[in-house]
């Protein structure tokens, strides 16, 4: 059985444990839900109020040159190149996952000539679904969106896959594919890899070089914390740089946005990913999210993810059996992300009784309670004091109460 100290003296050895400082995280609170919204680094708010009042307010238009705003997309993306293993050039940050997705997809059948097909799992996040069967609609009857079990993945690759749009981990259960195995059996039957990394991008290390992922796309407001609605990226590995083409052929995308022709013509590199006009503020504090992660060791931040996540499993199975939980991540933390997810018959009640303790995870339905735990800021004992929480919750019945079933629009 653990025991609280010993969680304690888990914390008291945290190489990382410097890092929870470099958050401001409110009093009272477990947040276990950076995995949906990062929290706010604490550099943040300053940083933000410099681009506004000395960028914007006394450089005017003068900072797209002066202050590198025109820049901010190409050096934030080579910043995040190098927390998911790409080159630099390779990485843009632009408009959001959904919208990049259209684009990497619309690209990567562009690339993949004849081929009618893209490939993916059922149980993909439902944005990535509805691109794809937008994109499919919208280009008529030829191509089509095969979505399979995940573990029919391999077996479904035919001649005729154009691409197989995965996300790394799986937003419900944590569930996490072996990249490099299956862009390898990807590239074995001629498709191409598009990979979503929006659940592993800043929570463990990535090596989309060592993969050889042809494509991906990844969110900005989770792991990498850059705040609510932050601009997202996209990634095309460079031996495809000359080929690739996106459909949404804006003019910052275009080879001289500042001659303004009148055809278009499609930047060199990374740069013809990008559609228009970048959103500075949220670039800015995006660039502190990244940074701060560029300071930490990831590989010590998986580390820590794996323990944090299988701490949670032992301790929730040791104090909250009979209850009706049902452990819905795979129990290998090898196998998944950096979250855990239970299956509960009143999930959205439940979560709601531990948020108004101050326990903050989130619900997805149709009955799955979601913890993300995020190794930076998280603290062993935090662990144990949420899975208390739960435990209470759970055995008291205090869920139950009508308040905590009133659904909000956003779970
Ligand atoms: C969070 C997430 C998104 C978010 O897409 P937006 O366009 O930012 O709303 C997309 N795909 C996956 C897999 C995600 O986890």
């Amino acid at each position: 059985m653990l025991t609280r100290a010993d969680l304690e003296a888990l914390d008291a050895t945290d190489p990382l444990a410097c890092h929870r400082d470099a958050f401001t995280l409110p009093g009272g609170v477990i947040y276990l839900d950076g995995n949906s919204l990062g929290p706010l680094p604490r550099a943040t708010p300053s940083r933000l109020a410099e681009v506004a009042e000395q960028d914007w307010g006394d450089g005017l238009i003068r900072s797209w040159n002066r202050a590198g705003w025109i820049d901010l997309p190409a050096k934030v993306g080579d910043k995040i190149a190098r927390l998911i293993g790409a080159a630099p050039g390779e990485v843009i940050v632009t408009d959001s996952t959904s919208v990049n997705l259209f684009k990497a997809l619309a690209g990567a059948l562009r690339l993949a000539g004849d081929r009618r097909i893209i490939l993916t799992e059922a149980e993909n996040f439902p944005t990535d679904l509805y691109m794809m069967q937008g994109l499919v609609e919208w280009l008529g009857a030829r191509h089509a969106v095969r979505a399979v079990a995940a573990e029919d993945i391999g077996g479904a690759l035919d001649d005729d896959t154009a691409v197989l749009a995965l996300t790394h981990v799986n937003y419900r259960s944590g569930a996490m594919h072996d990249m490099a195995a299956l862009t390898r059996r990807c590239h074995e039957r001629g498709a191409l890899a598009l990979w979503d990394l929006s659940h592993s991008a800043g929570a463990m290390p990535l090596d989309l070089a060592g993969a050889d992922v042809d494509l991906a796309v990844g969110c900005g407001y989770k792991y990498l914390n850059g705040g609510p609605g932050a601009p997202a990226f996209l990634y095309v590995a460079r031996r495809h740089h000359d080929s690739f083409r996106q459909p949404l052929s804006g003019w910052l995308g275009h080879a001289d946005p500042f001659a303004f022709e009148g055809t278009y013509r499609p930047a060199p590199g990374i740069a013809r990913g990008l559609t228009g006009t970048p959103p500075i503020l949220s670039l800015a504090a995006l660039e502190v999210g990244v940074d701060l992660l560029l300071s930490c060791d990831l590989t010590e931040a998986r580390k820590k993810s794996m323990r944090l996540t299988d701490c949670f499993v032992q301790l929730v199975e040791e104090r909250c059996g009979g209850h009706d939980l049902l452990l819905l991540s795979p129990r290998a933390a090898g196998g998944r992300g950096s979250q855990v997810s239970f299956r509960h018959p009143a999930g959205y009640p439940v979560m709601q009784s531990l948020i108004a303790r101050g326990v903050i995870g989130d619900f997805r339905a149709p009955d799955i309670l979601r913890f993300g735990l995020a190794p930076l800021y998280l603290r062993y004992v935090d662990v144990w004091d949420a899975v208390s929480a739960l435990s209470d919750v759970l055995a008291t019945r205090v869920w139950d109460r009508p308040e905590y079933r009133v659904r909000a629009a956003v779970t």
